[in-house]
């Protein structure tokens, strides 16, 4: 009987535990500054290795850093777009420890009393919305790139990026999935462009990624030990390396092993994250503030007064989008995740007014890529087009690939290619008329009320017009005809 009774126990205890993701991203974005944020530098990318240096960006004894307005500007815009406290007064800090990119021996960073704070961004998932907190948003510089010779065992360092403007945005851990989290990365990224205070471009590193992640039983509050996985600069890269890492992390917690809080690396070779560094070796940065850089002070006049002039965000758009051009939610939320998909979308809309917005839209999500490159002229033109039966649809979509793939307008190309439909009724009808000539039997089924032989009048004038014909018209041009 005891044993019995202890069935139930033992079975319970076997039960597999559900484990669910819990992620927080910390996100680097280079502001469009034209200068550097602590110099004169310029920012642009792609120059000669360290030419764009000074005193201040290389660290030399004795030069003091200045803060750039345009960058505390472009941070605070950034703030208040995603919903944040600003502090009246925010600190800059150094940060401590040393590495071949880091002239100084410390980056200017702000970590006590950060610039903003308490914001969140609201993201939606297959139809699901969630807030994701943003915990805070502060100032930095960033270090210079190492470049390592492939020919030799020697590496270099370009300190151009030495001393460029970045924010950093640490969100809640309130991210459940991969899934999530690249949803408010994009989110993110696409108030940057918004706010046209970033590029965006995350293989130049203009826009750059670490995520922390850990598991913990579901219905549990507390919070698991976690991976930081560090400097992810795709998409792609974030949602393959955050899913490895819920695989990895449930197959230890489940062989009843500990996770180890360490920051890891994603080996996109390998398709595998790999340890970088325990918490043992972890730095301590020693913050403290910085002597040379008085506290920023942030005119309540001056903030009010940039939120009044921010440009309109996504949300905004997305419900102009339904309102103004009648469209459903869905595609006014896929039409603007995406700044160039929505301003392309809008120009050709309000280009050519006789096209229906929904039309239009339709053709933006079904193809994003190709109507978001091509120019809105091209877009208005190939759907005017189509709406005047000159081309298919399927026609369409060929002259769209080769108006990308070679930059002429679409009449252009369906002129070199013979692509028009024939939708020139007095052309259709007398070829129609010889079809019906020649083929008498036929002609006398159909009177006699076998209306299946359409389908074979149709086809012998698709075959002789090669397909152009427009094949609605030469229906109903037969059904004239043989009345
Ligand atoms: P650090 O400065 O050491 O990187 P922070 O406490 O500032 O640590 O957290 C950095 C990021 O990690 C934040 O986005 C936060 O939400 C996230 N985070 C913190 N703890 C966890 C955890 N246990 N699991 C997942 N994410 C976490
Ligand atoms: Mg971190
Ligand atoms: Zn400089």
């Amino acid at each position: 009987m005891a044993g019995r009774a202890s069935v139930p126990a033992v079975s319970r205890r076997n039960l597999p535990v559900e484990y669910e993701a819990v992620i927080g991203l910390e996100v680097h974005a280079h502001l469009l500054t034209a200068s550097k944020i602590f110099c004169g530098c310029a920012t642009a990318f792609g120059a000669p290795p360290n030419t764009q240096v000074c005193e201040v960006c290389l660290g030399m004894p004795g030069s003091l850093p200045v803060l750039n307005h345009k960058a505390v500007e472009f941070a605070l815009k950034m703030a208040l777009a995603t919903n944040c406290r600003v502090n009246p007064e925010s600190v800059f800090a150094r940060k401590n420890y040393f590495y071949p990119d880091l002239p100084k021996g410390y980056q200017i960073s702000q970590y006590e009393l950060p610039l903003a704070e308490h914001g969140f961004l609201d993201i939606k998932v297959e139809g699901v919305a969630r807030r994701i907190g943003i915990t805070r948003i502060h100032m930095e510089e960033d270090a210079g790139k190492l470049i390592h010779s492939e020919s030799r065992p020697v590496s270099f360092v370009d300190f151009n990026r030495t001393g460029v403007p970045l924010i950093e945005i640490v969100s809640e851990p309130d991210l459940r999935t991969p899934d999530e989290a690249v949803e408010y990365l994009k989110g993110l990224r696409n108030i940057l462009l918004y706010l046209e205070i970033c590029d965006g471009n995350m293989e130049e590193g203009s826009l750059r990624c670490d995520a922390n992640i850990s598991l913990r039983p579901v219905g549990q509050t507390g919070l698991g030990a976690r991976a930081e996985l560090k400097n992810m600069n795709s998409f792609r890269f974030v949602k393959a390396a955050l899913e490895y890492e819920i695989k990895r992390q449930r197959a230890l917690l489940t062989a009843g092993r500990e996770i180890v809080q360490e920051t890891r690396l994603w080996d996109t070779a390998a398709n595998q994250t790999v340890s970088m560094r325990g918490k043992e070796e972890a730095h301590d940065y020693r913050y403290f503030p910085d002597p040379d850089l008085v506290p920023v002070r942030i005119e309540a006049g001056w903030l009010e007064s940039l939120r009044k002039n921010l440009p309109e965000l996504p949300a905004a758009v997305c419900i102009r989008f339904q309102t103004e051009y009648g469209l459903p939610e869905y595609d006014a939320e896929v039409l603007t995740s995406d700044k160039t998909r929505a301003d392309k979308f809008e120009a050709t809309v309000k280009g050519f007014p006789h096209l229906s917005p929904k039309q239009v839209s339709n053709w933006f999500l079904d193809d994003p890529t190709s109507m978001s490159t091509i120019t809105p002229a091209a877009s208005g033109s190939l759907l005017t087009l189509v709406e005047k039966g000159t081309i298919s649809r399927n026609q369409a979509k060929e002259v769209l690939k080769e108006v990308m793939a070679t930059g002429k307008d679409p009449e252009t190309i369906i002129k070199e290619k013979g692509l028009a439909q024939i939708s020139d009724a007095s052309a259709l009808k007398s070829l129609a008329q010889e079809i019906i000539n020649a083929n008498p039997q036929e002609a006398a089924d159909y009177r006699a009320g076998k209306t299946k032989v359409m389908g074979f009048f149709v086809g012998q004038l698709m075959k002789q017009t090669r397909g152009q014909a427009n094949p609605q018209l030469a229906n109903e041009i037969f059904q004239r005809l043989l009345k």
